[in-house]
C-alpha cells in the first residue's frame, strides 16, 4: 500500500494536536514544568506548519515554502529549548534564542536567492541538528530517569536520520531550484519517523512529568518544612520504633533556652534560628547521615555505620560550630547553644529504646549546664 505525503501530514497534524492539549493540560497543572509550556507551544507551531504544507497545491514558491518552513524550524526550537529547560530548570533562553536565530538566517538565504532545493535541503540539516541537540540533552541529563531519557535520545537520533536521509536524497539530486515539493522514499521516511517520535517522546515527557511531580511530593511529605531536614514520619519510617538496632548510633539535640529567644526576640527570629541550626545540621553530618527534626527545637542524627566515639567527636563539632555562630539570645550576652546526648545500640535493643537513652544523656548535658555533649553508658544487658 502506498502512503501518500499528505495523509502523512495529516496525521501527524492530528495526533501533534493531541499531544500539545496533552502537554497544555500537564503544563496547567503545575506552571514551574515550563518544559511542558515549551513543548506545547513548539508542537502548536509545528502543527500549523504541517496544516499548510498539506494544504499546498503542488506550488513550490517562496511563501509556500518559507512560511511553513519558518514555522517548523522556530516550533523544533521550542522543543529544543524545552529540552534543556527539562535538563536546567532555571537555565536561561540565550542559547535556543541564538541557535532559532542562526537557522531562521541560514534557511531565509537560499530561499531568499531563489534555490528552493538548497533552502529543503537547508531545512532538513537543520532539522537534523535540532533533533540531535535534543537527543544530547536528554543524554545528559540521564541521570534523572535513565530508561526514559536514553530512551527519548535514542527516538531523537532516529528522528535526525530521517532528517539526514531527506537532506542526502535532494543532495543526490542534485538540483538547487524544485518545482513541486519533494516526494521519495527518503521524505516518507521522515514523516513516519517524525510522527513515531513526536507521539513517543510525548507519551515520555509527560511520564517525566509525573514521575517528577510524584519525586518532588514524596520530598514534600519526607521533608521538614521550616528547616529542611527530614521529619520524624521519614526518620521513623526508616528506622521502625520496633525495629532492632544493636550498631545503630543516635545523637539527639535540643535547643538551651529556645523558649526565652522566642519571647525575647519573637516567634519569626526563633524560627531563623531553628533554621540556622539545621544548616549546622546539614553542613556537619555526612551524606549517609540522617538528620531530623522530632517537632519544636528537637533535633535527631542517626549515624549508620559510626561507633559511639566517632558519634560523639560528630556531635561536640556541630555543638561547637553553632555556638560559634553567636546568636544573640536577646538575654544579656547570651548566644543560642545546643546541648546533646548520645547513645549507641545494645544487643537487642529497639529504636525507640535507643533514642530515649540519648534522650537520657540529653537531659544530662541540659542538668550539668547546657552547651555541651554527654555519652550515654553502654546499655546493661539484663
Ligand atoms: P531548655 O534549655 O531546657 O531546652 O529550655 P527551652 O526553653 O528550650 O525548652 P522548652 O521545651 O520549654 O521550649 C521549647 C520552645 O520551643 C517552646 C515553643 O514555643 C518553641 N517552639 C516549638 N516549635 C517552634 C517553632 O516551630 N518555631 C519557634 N520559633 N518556636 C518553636
Ligand atoms: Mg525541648
Ligand atoms: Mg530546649
Amino acid at each position: 500500500m502506498a502512503i501518500d505525503n499528505a495523509s502523512l501530514l495529516i496525521a501527524i497534524a492530528s495526533s501533534s494536536a493531541a499531544l500539545m492539549a496533552a502537554l497544555l493540560i500537564g503544563w496547567q497543572n503545575s506552571r514551574d514544568e515550563k518544559y511542558l509550556g515549551l513543548g506545547a507551544a513548539g508542537i502548536g507551531l509545528i502543527v500549523i506548519s504541517i496544516t499548510i504544507m498539506s494544504l499546498r497545491s503542488g506550488a513550490y514558491d517562496f511563501t509556500i515554502q518559507f512560511v511553513p518552513f519558518f514555522l517548523l524550524i522556530s516550533g523544533i526550537s521550542l522543543i529544543y529549548a524545552g529540552s534543556r529547560q527539562f535538563r536546567i530548570p532555571d537555565g536561561s533562553y540565550r542559547v535556543p534564542a541564538f541557535t532559532w536565530a542562526a537557522a531562521v538566517v541560514m534557511l531565509a538565504i537560499p530561499f531568499v536567492a531563489g534555490y528552493s532545493g538548497i533552502g529543503t535541503i537547508v531545512l532538513n540539516c537543520i532539522g537534523a541538528i535540532y533533533m540531535m541537540l535534543c537527543a544530547w540533552e536528554n543524554w545528559r541529563g540521564r541521570q534523572e530517569a535513565p530508561i526514559a531519557l536514553v530512551a527519548n535520545a535514542v527516538l531523537y537520533t532516529a528522528v535526525a536520520s530521517s532528517f539526514v536521509a531527506a537532506a542526502a536524497v535532494l543532495v543526490i539530486d542534485g538540483r538547487a531550484v524544485l518545482d513541486a515539493p519533494p516526494d521519495n522514499w527518503a521524505e516518507h521516511f521522515n514523516l513516519i519517523m517524525s510522527l513515531v517520535g513526536l507521539t513517543g517522546i510525548g507519551a515520555i515527557t509527560l511520564t517525566l512529568h509525573h514521575a517528577r511531580a510524584a519525586g518532588r511530593h514524596r520530598h514534600e511529605a519526607n521533608t521538614d518544612s521550616l528547616t529542611g531536614v527530614l521529619n520524624r514520619r521519614a526518620l521513623f519510617a526508616q528506622f521502625p520504633e520496633d525495629s532492632i538496632v544493636p550498631d545503630l548510633v543516635v545523637a539527639m539535640f535540643d535547643l538551651d533556652h529556645f523558649k526565652q529567644i522566642n519571647d525575647r526576640r519573637g516567634h519569626a527570629a526563633g524560627d531563623i534560628v531553628l533554621q540556622s541550626f539545621a544548616r549546622v545540621l546539614r553542613a556537619e553530618t555526612r551524606g549517609a547521615d540522617f538528620a531530623a527534626r522530632l517537632g519544636g527545637e528537637e533535633f535527631c542524627v542517626v549515624f549508620p555505620g559510626l561507633d559511639r566515639e566517632a558519634a560523639y567527636a560528630i556531635s561536640e563539632r556541630i555543638r561547637a560550630a553553632f555556638a560559634a555562630k553567636a546568636i544573640p539570645t536577646g538575654h544579656e550576652n547570651g548566644v543560642a547553644t545546643v546541648s546533646v546526648g548520645v547513645a549507641s545500640g545494645g544487643d537487642g535493643e529497639t529504636f525507640t529504646s535507643l533514642l530515649s537513652r540519648a534522650d537520657a544523656a540529653l537531659y544530662k548535658a541540659k542538668r550539668d549546664g547546657r552547651n555541651q555533649v554527654q555519652l550515654a553508658a553502654l546499655r546493661l544487658v539484663a
